[in-house]
């Protein structure tokens, strides 16, 4: 599951990187970052969780987000030796390493509450989270606080306009995937997600539906229309999850058990079984995994130009030196060549998986 994420777009970007490597430029494929907006407690963070497939963010059924968390994935490569060392680093405590997620959250706790106060109090200043494994992709998550309507605690009577504002300065940008977060018992056309997202992209390019809490949806109720996009249209459409209850969370249920049980839920509810691809976390990961491999196609185009215009520069100048010449204008030949090969296997290699997602 930590690898869900990652599983089909990790080894096209870790080739695409290698290629670029060797020509002396950095990453260049920038991967788009994931934001998730919802009421409160609608299981924002517990969404992101299940994605990354690791036990650290704080949650619960009060306000548990009260800063921005910017959550950035950092590939790494397995030890020589096979084992893999997963651990996190805090931007506010430098060259410190977390290797127990319990810590990681204890810590997002601690330093939540050293900026925005022990009671309820909510800022805007973010904070920051590296993840180093070697089954995430380089990928930024957001986890945001929820909207909520009345102010509590510490909080000021202006708390909705304020959230609104802070979760608007993420989700309006162009190069950031919405995930608008819909508890299944609530109604949709009541959404505080859906109503945002709609403003931010309101052509629906960058927002997937997510339904929570199927689980606890009125008896003699389900979420069939919601995921058919019946209530609310989507262009990219909807996603139903399980995640953990507080029960579950308060007994230290782990992901692992909870997926489990997740795909038990729909597999005995003949209402969901025609909606296989609409249902669960694995699916959601499906989901963005095929957005990011249409971003991945898109901007592949670009870098291919960039490249051509870099050799063509170095062989002018390679030219310049005489007999070397051929052999390193060789050279940016064969890379090229080896690029353009790539991505043609590469394309290949996307629609055989769509169609393979098709019949799933
Ligand atoms: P957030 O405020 O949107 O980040 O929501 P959290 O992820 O903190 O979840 C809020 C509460 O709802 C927690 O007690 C979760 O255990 C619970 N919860 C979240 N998703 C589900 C779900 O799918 N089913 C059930 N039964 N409870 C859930
Ligand atoms: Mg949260």
């Amino acid at each position: 599951v930590a690898a869900s994420l990652g599983h089909y777009v990790i080894p096209i970007v870790n080739k695409l990187q290698d290629i670029f490597a060797q020509l002396g430029s950095q990453s260049t494929i920038e991967l788009p970052q994931v934001a998730v907006v919802g009421s409160q407690s609608s299981g924002k963070s517990s969404v992101l969780e299940a994605l990354v497939g690791r036990d650290f963010l704080p949650r619960g059924n009060d306000i548990c987000t009260r800063r921005p968390l910017v959550l950035q994935l950092v590939q790494r490569k397995r030890n020589a030796d096979g084992t893999e060392d997963e651990w996190g680093e805090f931007l506010h405590l430098p060259g410190e390493k977390f290797f127990d997620f319990n810590e990681i959250r204890r810590e997002i706790q601690a330093e939540t509450e050293r900026e925005a106060g022990g009671n309820k109090g909510v800022s805007d200043k973010q904070i920051r989270l590296k993840i180093f494994s070697p089954n995430v992709l380089d990928i930024t998550l957001v986890d945001l606080p929820g909207l909520t309507k009345v102010a509590v605690g510490d909080q000021p009577s202006d708390i909705e306009a304020r959230i609104r504002t802070m979760i608007m300065s993420y989700i309006k940008l162009q190069t950031c995937m919405i995930l608008a977060v819909t508890p299944a018992n609530s109604d949709l056309a009541n959404s505080d997600a859906l109503q945002m997202a709609g403003i931010a992209d309101p052509d629906g390019y960058r927002t997937i539906g997510v339904i929570t809490k199927l689980d606890i949806m009125d008896r003699g109720t389900d979420a069939r229309n919601f995921l058919l996009g019946k209530v609310i249209p989507l262009r990219l459409g909807y996603v139903g999850v399980v995640n953990r209850s507080q029960e579950d969370i308060m007994m230290n249920r782990s992901i692992k058990d909870a997926l489990i049980a997740e795909e038990k839920f729909f597999r005995s509810r003949p209402v969901y079984s025609d909606l296989a691809d609409r249902c669960g976390i694995s699916q959601l990961a499906k989901k963005l995994n095929q957005i990011l491999v249409q971003h991945i196609k898109t901007v592949l185009p670009g870098l291919k130009s960039r490249i051509s215009a870099t050799l063509v520069t170095v062989a002018k100048e390679h030219a310049s030196y005489g007999e070397i010449t051929e052999s390193k204008a060789g050279q940016g030949a064969l890379l090229l060549n080896i690029l353009s090969k790539y991505s043609e296997a590469y394309s290949s290699m996307i629609e055989g998986k769509n169609k393979e997602m098709s019949t799933s």
